[in-house]
């Protein structure tokens, strides 16, 4: 019987790993480092990329991000400065890297299995924005912010974001849960060619 506490693990606060993955379950992805930031993208880029209002990014640690089933592909821009990966089979955009900023992949969160408790810290380009489109986001630039303004916002999110398990409500749906629980999750990283049970419900969307 040991009579220490155990310390305190900022890995259990975030309630890591994560599990998540594409639409079709192919690619299946593992988080094991807390996010440095969360953030919308409001340029007519992510628009168009997204097919959305805007892109939503969680900034993991390179060191805590890592594909567990499936290859990747690169889409998007093909570009120098930042590459775009996409599931080859249905094509979800799930990641970003970008050349020269090694440290960190940009994930969109919607490729996490439980994400309901993602929301973006930053918002970026709302100049670019649709007129309709808000978000919650404390801070708010026009463009991009200059590189010298992440540490501190880095910081701000650290001390203020909201993890999975400083929601109020784990509001996990019944569904989710009882396949979290049975395992079947699990079983499609093992057989991602044919999934017995998709982690996102198909639904019309
Ligand atoms: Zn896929
Ligand atoms: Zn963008």
């Amino acid at each position: 019987m040991s009579t220490s506490n155990p310390s305190p693990d900022p890995a259990s606060d975030w309630q890591l790993p994560w599990s998540g993955g594409c639409r079709c379950g192919q690619v299946r992805l593992r988080i094991s480092a807390p996010p440095l930031l969360s953030m919308a993208c409001h340029c007519t880029g992510c628009q168009t990329m997204s097919a959305s209002a805007f892109s939503l990014s969680l900034a993991i640690p390179s060191t805590g991000f890592e594909v567990v089933s499936g290859e990747p592909v690169v889409g998007g821009l093909h570009g120098e400065e930042s590459h775009h990966y996409f599931c080859p089979h249905c094509k979800s955009w799930m990641f970003t890297r970008t050349e020269g900023l090694d440290y960190f992949v940009n994930l969109r969160p919607s490729m996490l299995d439980e994400h309901a408790w993602v929301a973006p810290f930053v918002e970026t380009w709302t100049d670019e924005k649709l007129p309709w489109a808000a978000t919650s986001a404390k801070h708010s630039f026009g463009a991009l912010p200059a590189m010298d303004a992440f540490p501190a916002l880095i910081e701000a999110y650290a001390r203020e974001a909201p993890g999975p398990r400083r929601r109020p409500d784990q509001a996990l749906s019944a569904g989710r849960r009882a396949l979290l629980q049975s395992g079947a999750i699990g079983m499609q990283m093992s057989h991602s060619k044919a999934p017995v049970f998709s982690s996102k419900a198909p639904h019309a969307g």
